[in-house]
């Protein structure tokens, strides 16, 4: 009988499938799983989205205060 998955190990990670918050782009992605999802959640940018630089907080307030 072969060893069966650790699953206990693996929980330690769950991963989940989440849409990309770039309407544009709507790319589905595997994260983690921080708040038990229950649907796939939006409030991230894929892996490709951020290389192009979204979801970093520019710092364009520094301006306004002038
Ligand atoms: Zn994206």
């Amino acid at each position: 009988m072969p060893k069966s998955f650790d699953f206990e190990a693996s929980n330690n990670r769950v991963y989940v499938t989440h849409f990309c918050k770039n309407k544009a782009c709507n790319r589905a992605f595997l994260d983690i799983d921080r708040y038990n999802a229950i649907e796939p959640p939006r409030w991230r940018y894929c892996p490709e989205c951020r290389k192009k630089g979204f979801g970093k907080r520019k710092k364009k307030n520094k301006a306004l205060s002038v």
